[in-house]
């Protein structure tokens, strides 16, 4: 392959072929000129690969077993950061593997956890009950806040806190756990504390997740969704709970939550339809 064509495309910008051969000399920390004839004799078996979005240098290294500067080396790429579209070749590799690392992240969950301490969570006040075994789990959707849904995530767990904490003179924020609509779960109180969420005894052994939004007319986007129906398959092996332990909040009382729609596909979900 011509090293003018390549760099050309690498840097959207004509180079002139000596400027070409200088760069990729630079580049290379002085990468002998005449190892092109051994280089096209490799390409001649190497892959050909046309970047997609997302695609990182490290993410092909893994897929195709070649290490980040053979790749570098092969395309005389001249940075780290690839474009869309851009063609790479793989000397010597037959096939691009899936991303173990992805895949092996991909299978552990689908969500990420936002601690107390990085949504800023005040202490835990002292009137409460501990949590004995889990044994159960319930869903909730957080309804309507007015004035608060244009808002992040974020500060809506902060404001619910803030109710729960403040004008019902709870000791936190009643729900375990929030799903957000930014795919990620907030962690509400800790779970070694009972919940306050399903009313009086209903609340004994009981896991609270609630939905961020309100989920009457519809169903809570994809990534929010996923997010839920990952992170309760998550909580339910934790705590070995069947599926016929996990509760909508209107199975306990007389509610609407977690919503019609919600309502929905929860019963779906404990029917095993969506696994
Ligand atoms: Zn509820």
């Amino acid at each position: 392959m011509d090293e003018h064509v390549l760099l050309e495309t690498s840097m959207h910008k004509v180079l002139t072929r000596r400027q070409a051969l200088i760069a990729a000399g630079t580049f290379l920390g002085g990468f002998a000129l005449g190892a092109c004839s051994r280089s096209s004799a490799r390409q001649a078996r190497a892959l050909q690969y046309t970047v997609q979005s997302g695609d990182t240098l490290s993410q092909l290294s893994r897929r195709s077993g070649l290490s980040i500067s053979e790749i570098i080396k092969a395309n005389r790429l001249r940075s780290n950061s690839l474009e869309v579209g851009q063609r790479l070749s793989f000397p010597g590799v037959k096939e691009l593997g899936p991303d173990p690392l992805l895949a092996a992240k991909k299978q552990l969950h689908s969500y990420n956890i936002i601690t107390r301490n990085e949504w800023g969570a005040l202490p835990m006040k002292s009137n409460h009950d501990p949590m004995a075994a889990i044994t159960r789990i319930t869903v909730h959707h957080t309804h309507e806040i007015p004035g608060m849904m244009h808002r992040n995530d974020r500060e809506i767990v902060k404001a619910i806190a803030r109710y729960h904490r403040n004008t019902l003179q709870w000791a936190d924020i009643g729900y375990h756990y929030l799903i957000g609509r930014d795919g990620y779960v907030y962690e509400g109180r800790p779970v070694t504390a009972q919940g306050a969420h399903a009313r009086g005894i209903n609340n004994l052994n009981n896991l609270g997740i609630a939905v961020i939004g309100d989920f009457n007319d519809h169903l809570p986007e994809e990534k929010q969704l996923n997010a839920l129906k990952s992170f309760l398959a998550d909580m339910q092996k934790t705590y070995s709970v069947a599926n016929n332990r996990v509760y909508g909040h209107y199975q306990f009382v007389n509610t609407a939550c977690p919503g019609k729609a919600l309502k929905g596909w929860l019963q779906d979900y404990v029917k095993g339809v969506h696994s």
